[in-house]
């Protein structure tokens, strides 16, 4: 597979394949977080690889922001699992990527072999596609990291004043997972075009009509009023800066813009997007039902190991 399955946000649209270094060392940690009560239980792993150790200051705030962005997404989605993140610290990206590791086969159709994301369907189903690999890869540029993000003093309570010059970090961490959860695949531009008999979830509900791409999932159409637009020359994003979608700007999935000062979250359209997608979704549970989120975080420190390549996602029809 030559293509990857990884995507860039904002105006970004490289496909980007990682090319290895060897590694010097990683640092991983564990942040557990647990809806208690009726409610999908998701706890995340969080390692930061940061071979030169560009942001070595920021890898706590990663590690819970990328945890909070879970968490808030796990919200949505049926089923209970331990989700493994890797983010990578490089400059193959201009600001940052997101995808996951692997994909699942969910059916066939008309000839087409569809297949979901992996960290979804492990999620609805339980069953790791990847086994112990990672099961999201998340790209981040070392200075996009330090410079522009905003960490925020609590990522899950998300109510701290932010600045205005920075970009809010969680949000940044609730569009990769977006990617990471179904808002992916393979066609290509500009017309959603399949290379080959393979697609996914979110390439089967698109469709090119009068020189721009739609999504034409059922649900979420009945929430946006019509097919959805895909952002120009940046699929698998909604939204564009002017026309057709200038209204999804404020989407957290948009492929346009993050405007600095902002929080962004994730949208009932996002969800009904996911659902068409394929993902079992659920209710959000009302904030006075919830019980009390616990919270930990726990830095397993310098490992050393036999790191393989990072690469796209493997696909199970290869
Ligand atoms: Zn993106």
């Amino acid at each position: 597979m030559s293509g990857s399955f990884l995507q860039s946000h904002g105006l970004s649209s490289t496909n980007t394949v990682v090319l290895p270094r060897l590694r010097s060392a990683f640092v991983a940690a564990t942040l557990a977080c647990g809806l208690s009560g009726a409610h999908a239980a998701l706890t995340a792993t969080v390692s930061v690889v940061d071979d030169n150790h560009l942001i070595a200051g920021l890898y706590d705030q990663i590690v819970s922001h990328v945890g909070a962005a879970l968490t808030n997404w796990g919200q949505y989605i049926v089923g209970d699992a331990n989700i493994s993140v890797e983010v990578k610290v490089t400059d193959s990206v201009v600001r940052s990527a997101g995808a996951s590791r692997a994909s699942a086969f969910i059916r066939e159709q008309n000839g087409i072999a569809v297949y979901g994301a992996g960290t979804a369907y492990k999620i609805n189903n339980g069953v790791d596609v990847n086994g112990d690999a990672a099961d999201v890869e998340i790209l981040l540029n070392p200075n996009y990291a330090r410079d522009e993000l905003w960490f925020d003093p609590d990522p899950f309570a998300r109510q701290a004043l932010m600045p205005a010059d920075k970009t809010d970090a969680v949000s940044v961490f609730l569009h990769e997972m977006g990617h990471a959860i179904a808002f992916n695949g393979w066609g290509q531009l500009p017309d959603g075009k399949l290379p080959g008999t393979y697609a996914s979830t979110w390439d089967i509900n698109t469709a090119f009509d009068a020189g721009g791409l739609y999504f034409t999932g059922a649900k979420a159409q009945a929430i946006y009023g019509g097919a959805v637009p895909v952002t120009w020359g940046n699929n698998y994003h909604i939204g564009n800066p002017v026309g057709v979608g200038s209204d999804l700007l404020n989407d957290v999935m948009n492929g346009v813009v993050f405007y600095r000062g902002q929080r962004y979250s994730v949208s009932a359209l996002n969800v009904a997007m996911a659902e068409d997608m394929g993902v079992v979704v659920q209710a959000v549970p009302e904030p006075q039902t919830m019980l009390l989120m616990s919270f930990g975080l726990m830095i397993l420190g310098l490992q050393r190991g036999a790191w393989r390549r990072l690469i796209p996602a493997r696909r199970d029809c290869q």
